[in-house]
């Protein structure tokens, strides 16, 4: 399997390669070159695999000459051990849709689902490594403490995330910031996060700095984190084969739900990938118009999905330019000097016949989860609460599986809010509500977090 940039598609790495680099080194993003397409006898026998050996089957496909047999499938055993349900992944029924739980991980966010895997892979690749890794984490709230999980206490790397500054509920930053480790550094931003994900963009493109402190980087834009997720869609998506079904996503990013692309190219029968967005809603915007033009980010009651420059969008833009680099290339120069670009419509109705997207207000976010709790005595998240909201506008006859991303309680302040009730915090993360917390507030500049990393990697 080999990978190419979205911007250059003569540039030919290995599995090892990107997943160490992350970032394209001209700013693209890593995609593997081809996709395998399973038959239905196939996916007949996958429907019959556990969350492990499925995982074992689709992960392989991506990366079999750096990671393969029973190193891989230790890989994934052990990155799953510490999930609180069996198959990693649970389904409730509620009326005629399937809530599909992605957050029984030790950071209660389906972030856990990719980056614990991610953790043990640095683990087996760093073994024949002698050079420190610096790995830089951008977060809009459960990346951070997800990577931090998966990374804290690793020998020869050190983990840096930066948070948007007081724009992350109580629990999120407790749960990146109680963590006591000496290769773990979480730097407030004083910003918002797509200040934070630029920084961290900016750092990936300077090959010097980059080179320095030898950076590596966990954000979705990691293939890394696609493929983990890729498992997830294929295990839920095979208990309704012959049936069309439609997934809904809360999407920030377009990480998750360009997973969802990924398992549908590779032969999963999905009709409609529905992209719910709270009022940051380029992606609304781009899915329903062909304009990708990112505005102000507004702070929202769904914070991971507070995005306006949806970095894992050029992942489906390369596609739907027809696999043409230098048309992405063109269309992502405009979005830098003229500030957006639009698509035309032979580029939309591609879009189209894949996705669809709608936009879910604070307002209706909490009626939703008012709605969802009196008639099914259920609290969800507000991300989930956004996805919920956008399956039954786009409601059709299709079965309808709404992906649930967070632990309520890791919005426990809006859910209370909207519903009355409290949600119960789980036993084994309690704790981080006494912990000392040890973060440092930096200004929204890139030379001061230059700096201040390059002060904590001295030793190297
Ligand atoms: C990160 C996150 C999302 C958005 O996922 P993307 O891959 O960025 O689109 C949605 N919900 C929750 C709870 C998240 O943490």
């Amino acid at each position: 399997m080999e990978y190419i940039s979205t911007r250059n598609k003569n540039l030919q790495l290995g599995f090892k390669e990107i997943f160490l680099q992350g970032l394209a080194p001209d700013g693209g993003l890593f995609i593997s070159k081809n996709i395998k397409k399973y038959s239905n006898n196939e996916l007949n026998k996958m429907a019959k695999l556990n969350y492990i050996d499925l995982a074992k089957e689709i992960v392989s496909n991506f990366c079999e000459k750096d990671l393969h047999g029973k190193e891989l499938e230790d890989i994934i055993k052990k990155s799953y051990s510490n999930f609180s349900v069996k198959n990693v992944v649970n389904i409730k029924k509620i009326g005629k849709f399937s809530l599909v739980e992605l957050f029984h991980g030790p950071t209660l966010a389906f972030k856990d689902i990719a980056m614990q895997p991610i953790g043990n892979i640095y683990d087996e690749f760093n073994k024949s490594n002698n050079k420190k890794i610096n790995v830089i984490v951008a977060t809009s709230g459960d990346t951070g403490s997800a990577a931090i999980s998966a990374l804290n206490g690793k020998a020869n790397l050190n983990v840096f995330v930066l948070h948007p500054d007081k724009k992350i509920s109580n629990i999120q930053r407790r749960l990146m910031t109680t963590v006591e480790s000496k290769n773990v550094f979480n730097i407030a931003l004083k910003g918002n996060f797509d200040d934070c994900q630029k920084i961290v963009k900016d750092m990936f493109i300077d090959q010097e700095f980059r080179k320095k402190i030898n950076m590596s980087g966990v954000n979705s834009i990691n293939w890394a984190r696609i493929i983990f997720q890729i498992v997830y869609y294929f295990f839920v998506g095979l208990k309704f084969l012959n049936k069309p079904i439609n997934f809904s996503v809360p999407t920030g990013n377009f990480g998750d739900v360009y997973s969802g692309y990924v398992s549908k190219k590779m032969g999963l029968p999905i009709k409609k990938l529905i992209v719910a967005t709270n009022e940051n809603d380029i992606l609304s915007r781009v899915i329903n118009s062909g304009q990708y033009k990112p505005t102000k980010t507004k702070p929202s009651i769904s914070p991971s999905m507070d995005i306006q420059v949806a970095s894992n969008f050029e992942r489906l833009l390369y596609d739907v330019v027809g696999q043409d680099d230098n048309k992405v290339k063109l269309l992502m120069d405009k979005l830098k000097n003229e500030g957006g670009y639009s698509l035309n419509k032979e580029e939309l109705n591609k879009i189209k016949s894949d996705f669809c997207s709608s936009t879910v207000s604070d307002e209706l976010t909490k009626q939703t989860l008012k709605n969802v709790y009196e008639q099914y005595q259920l609290l969800i998240d507000p991300h989930t609460a956004t996805a919920f909201k956008a399956a039954e506008l786009n409601s059709s006859d299709e079965e309808m599986l709404i992906l649930s991303t967070a632990h309520p309680c890791k919005f426990s302040e809006t859910v209370h809010q909207a519903t009355g009730i409290e949600p119960k915090i789980p036993e084994n993360i309690k704790n981080i509500l006494n912990k000392k917390e040890s973060y440092i507030t930096l200004d929204n500049n890139l030379g001061a977090i230059k700096n201040y990393i390059l002060e904590r990697t001295k030793e190297i």
